[in-house]
C-alpha cells in the first residue's frame, strides 16, 4: 500500500515536518493524506474550517460545492471569504483562500447546488464526503448518496449556540436517517439565516468535522462512528450519544432507497417540482397587508420572530409573539378580528397560521414573503436581514 502512494517533495516534507515527527501520522500517514480526495459540500460556515485545515493537512484533492456567492452577512463566521469577495462566487473566493494557504493542494470546485441529478456524478470520486450543509434537504441528499456509494459522511450542523458532529455511513456505522428517518416539517426549525448562529460554533464544529475526516484517512484513533457528538457554547458542555444503525432504515437498513429522490419535496421545501400542498394556507401580499392597515377594518398583526430578530426590524403596529411562546399566547388573542402572522420570510409564520387554525382561529393568514418582502415592496425603511 505504502509503495503505491506518491511522494512528498522537499518543500512539502518542510511544510508537514510537525506532521511527519506526531505519531500515527509520520510519513507513510502524510503521504496517505496527499493521496486523499475529499468532498466538502457547502463552502460556508462549517465548510470554511474544514477546507481550510484539510488543506494545510495536505490533503491532496479537495472537492468544494457550492452555488451561492458572498454575502456580506457571510463574514461574521465563513472564514474563507474576506470582505474584497462580497459578490463573488463563494467557490472563486474559497479556491482562492485553499491556494494560498497551501499550493500543493489541487482544488476542485463545482459551483452548483448539490441535487439528486449531480450528486452521484460528483461524489463518486471522492473517498469521503464533508457535510457543511444548512438545511435538510441537502443533508438527507448527502447521507442517501454516502449510502449507496460506500463513502463516509462526515455530519456537521450548527444552529444558535448549539452544533452536532458524527460520522455517518461507515462501514459498521449508522447514518443520518438512523437518527431521524423524517426531516421536521418545514418552517418548524429555523434556519441560521432566521434563527442566528454564534460566528464562532461553525470553526468549532467544523474543525471537529476535519479531526474526524483526517482521522478517517489515516486510519488512526477512535472516530465518531456510531457516536452523536452534541456541544452546547453557551454553557461550554460537550456530550456523546451512542447511536445504533436502525435496521427498519430505509437507506442502510432494509436498503429500500436504491436511487436518490426529490428531497425539496420529501423535505417540503420550495425548490423542487412545489407539490400540491393540502397544508398551503391563507396569505396577504404586502402590498395588500398596507391598504388594509391604512383603511380597516383593524387587523391582529402577529410576528412570531425572535426578540433579537424584531430589534433588527419589524412592522409598525405588530405585536411580538415568538414562536415557541405562541400556544401560551393564545389567550390573548382577539379571535373577532382577523390575524395575520408574520416571520422573516413567511415559513414559519406559515406554520403558526396552521397551529392557530388547530386551535380554532378562522380568520388567520400569512404574510407572504414576510418582512423581507414588506421591506421590498412597501417599506425599504425596515432592514432586511
Ligand atoms: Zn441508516
Amino acid at each position: 500500500m505504502a509503495g503505491e502512494l506518491p511522494r512528498l517533495s522537499p518543500e512539502e516534507a518542510l511544510r508537514y515536518s510537525r506532521h511527519l515527527i506526531l505519531p500515527n501520522v509520520e510519513l507513510e500517514g502524510q503521504r496517505r493524506l496527499k493521496a486523499a480526495r475529499i468532498l466538502v459540500v457547502g463552502a460556508g460556515g462549517l465548510g470554511s474550517p474544514v477546507a481550510l485545515y484539510l488543506a494545510a493537512a495536505g490533503v491532496g484533492t479537495l472537492g468544494l460545492v457550492d452555488f451561492d456567492v458572498v454575502d456580506v452577512t457571510n463574514l461574521q463566521r465563513q472564514l474563507l471569504h474576506g470582505t474584497a469577495d462580497v459578490g463573488r462566487p463563494k467557490v472563486d473566493s474559497a479556491t482562492d483562500r485553499i491556494r494560498d494557504a497551501n499550493p500543493h493542494v489541487h482544488v476542485e470546485p463545482y459551483r452548483t447546488r448539490l441535487t439528486s441529478r449531480n450528486a452521484l456524478e460528483i461524489m463518486r470520486d471522492y473517498d469521503l464526503v464533508v457535510d457543511g450543509t444548512d438545511n435538510f434537504a441537502t443533508r438527507y441528499l448527502t447521507n442517501d448518496a454516502c449510502v449507496l456509494l460506500g463513502k463516509p459522511n462526515v455530519y456537521g450542523s450548527i444552529f444558535r449556540f448549539e452544533g452536532q458532529a458524527s460520522v455517518f455511513a461507515a462501514a459498521d456505522g449508522p447514518c443520518y436517517r438512523c437518527l431521524g428517518p423524517d426531516p421536521p416539517p418545514p418552517g418548524e426549525v429555523p434556519s441560521c439565516a432566521e434563527g442566528g448562529v454564534l460566528g464562532v460554533l461553525p470553526g468549532m464544529i467544523g474543525t471537529i468535522q476535519a479531526a474526524e475526516a483526517i482521522k478517517l484517512v489515516l486510519g488512526v484513533g477512535s472516530t465518531l462512528v456510531g457516536r452523536l457528538l452534541l456541544v452546547n457554547a453557551l454553557d461550554m458542555q460537550f456530550h456523546t450519544m451512542r447511536l445504533r444503525r436502525d435496521p427498519a432504515c430505509p437507506a442502510c437498513g432494509t436498503r429500500t432507497i436504491t436511487e436518490l429522490i426529490d428531497y425539496d419535496e420529501f423535505c417540503g421545501t420550495p425548490g423542487g417540482v412545489p407539490p400540491a400542498d393540502p397544508d398551503a394556507v391563507a396569505e396577504i401580499v404586502p402590498t395588500e397587508l398596507a391598504r388594509r392597515l391604512r383603511e380597516g377594518p383593524p387587523l391582529e398583526l402577529i410576528d412570531v420572530r425572535e426578540p433579537g430578530e424584531w430589534e433588527v426590524a419589524h412592522i409598525e403596529g405588530a405585536r411580538l409573539v415568538p414562536l415557541g411562546q405562541l400556544q401560551g399566547s393564545l389567550p390573548t388573542f382577539d379571535g373577532s378580528r382577523e390575524i395575520v402572522v408574520m416571520c422573516r420570510s413567511g415559513q414559519r409564520s406559515a406554520a403558526a397560521v396552521r397551529r392557530l387554525q388547530a386551535a380554532g382561529f378562522r380568520r388567520v393568514r400569512n404574510l407572504a414573503g414576510g418582512i423581507l418582502r414588506w421591506s421590498e415592496e412597501v417599506d425599504p425603511s425596515v432592514p432586511r436581514y
